[in-house]
């Protein structure tokens, strides 16, 4: 494999590949935001990968705040130089098939649906490898999300690449700070919504409900 040198920011652009780079891995970001795929993007970048993302999203609410969200990820995926490939539909059914009655556990299903669509997409497309950018999220479930990714990678036949990348959710943030992007305020379900805005704390909301989970 051969690389050329070329610096990971540009003054213009973000992560901007200069000159042609040749590489043999590819891998297929799952992208919650375009907040946390900043930094997770240039991560994989700068070990090698060839790095396409996806878009796939049905747990944000409404419709409306989920094409806001998808506009800032079209809009970094243009700063960026980043494939972005955009999976058809809005799934909100069956979001909603996979949580409803199981409110307490909502995120590992929410994590599964998403997951399972990227690591499909992955196997189908020919990449050697899947992940997602909700590995940066310090307000994510880290551990379960690991657990899904093995999991789905077993069931597949994809590999998960996995890496604890929440110490640098601040620096991913400062990327994107300069570029004017739509910024969400809750993780992206109703319920996350619902307990972001009414601020409850975990004693006043009873058991049934999860904390406060942005992304
Ligand atoms: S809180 Fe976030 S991760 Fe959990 S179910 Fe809602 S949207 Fe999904």
């Amino acid at each position: 494999m051969s690389t050329s040198a070329c610096p990971i920011i540009n003054k213009n652009r973000l992560s901007q590949p200069c000159g042609r780079k040749i590489v043999n891995r590819s891998i297929l970001i799952h992208s919650c935001c375009a907040h946390c795929a900043a930094y997770t993007v240039d991560y994989w970048r700068k070990q090698d990968y060839e790095v396409t993302t996806l878009w796939y999203n049905p747990n944000i609410h409404p419709y409306t705040e989920h094409q806001h969200r998808l506009e800032a990820m079209k809009s970094l995926a243009q700063e960026m130089n980043l494939p972005l490939v955009v999976a058809e539909g809005y799934d909100i059914i069956a979001y909603f098939r996979q949580v409803v009655g199981q409110e307490a556990e909502r995120c590992q299903y929410c994590f599964r649906l998403r997951l399972s669509r990227a690591a499909e997409t992955a196997r189908q497309r020919g990449f050697n490898a899947f992940t997602t950018t909700l590995l940066i999220s310090p307000h994510q479930k880290h551990d379960l999300l690991r657990e899904i990714g093995y999991k789905l990678a077993e069931e597949i036949g994809v590999d998960f690449l996995y890496t604890d990348l929440r110490k640098r959710y601040s620096d991913s943030r400062r990327m994107t700070k300069g570029l004017a992007l739509y910024r969400q305020q809750y993780c992206g379900c109703v319920y996350s919504e619902w307990e972001r805005y009414t601020n409850l704390t975990k004693s006043s909301r009873g058991a049934d409900t999860p904390s406060v989970n942005i992304p």
